[in-house]
C-alpha cells in the first residue's frame, strides 16, 4: 500500500508551481536568487533544499523548452519584421535581426526553462519526502503565512 501524501493543501498547487517556474522561482517553496550570473543556477533551492536537477538527465525536458521558446521567438520576430517591412525587405537589417534573437533567445530563455521544467516536472512527479525540508514547502504552499497543524491525537 502507498502510504498517503502531504495534504493537498499544504503543497503547492499546479497553477503556483508553474507560476514560479515561470518566473525563476523556486517551484517548490517559491525562493529566488536561485540563479548565478545569468546561465547558472544553484544546484539546490537555498531555502527548501530542493535539488532541482532532480534525477540525472532531468534537464533534457528544459533543453526542449528552451528550444521550443526560442524557436517560438524567433518565429515570431522573423513574422512580424518582415510584415512591418513589407512590400520592400531590408534583407541585410532583417537577417542581423534574426540572427541576433537567434543567438540571444537561448541564452536568455536558459534559466526560466530550467525552473520552468522543473515546475512541470514536480506537477507531473511530486515531491519526494526526504527531497525538501517540509516544514519550509508547507510554510510557503500557497503564498501565504505558515499553516499550524492541529494538535495530533494523542491516543492510537
Ligand atoms: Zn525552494
Amino acid at each position: 500500500m502507498v502510504p498517503p501524501g502531504p495534504p493537498s493543501n499544504k503543497v503547492p498547487s499546479t497553477a503556483s508551481l508553474l507560476r514560479r517556474g515561470l518566473t525563476g522561482l523556486c517551484p517548490a517553496c517559491g525562493a529566488g536568487g536561485q540563479h548565478r550570473w545569468l546561465v547558472r543556477i544553484r544546484p539546490t533551492c537555498k531555502r527548501c533544499g530542493l535539488r532541482f536537477e532532480r534525477i540525472e538527465g532531468h534537464f533534457i525536458g528544459a533543453v526542449g523548452m528552451n528550444t521550443i521558446m526560442s524557436l517560438g521567438t524567433l518565429l515570431i520576430t522573423l513574422v512580424v519584421s518582415l510584415v512591418v517591412t513589407f512590400p520592400e525587405f531590408p534583407v541585410v537589417k532583417l537577417v542581423v535581426i534574426n540572427v541576433a534573437v537567434a543567438t540571444l533567445a537561448p541564452i536568455l530563455f536558459f534559466p526560466l526553462s530550467r525552473m520552468l521544467w522543473t515546475a512541470i516536472d514536480i506537477a507531473m512527479r511530486p515531491l519526494e519526502p526526504d527531497e525538501v525540508d517540509w516544514t519550509v514547502v508547507y510554510e510557503h504552499a500557497r503564498g501565504q503565512g505558515p499553516i499550524i497543524d492541529p494538535p495530533a491525537d494523542s491516543g492510537e
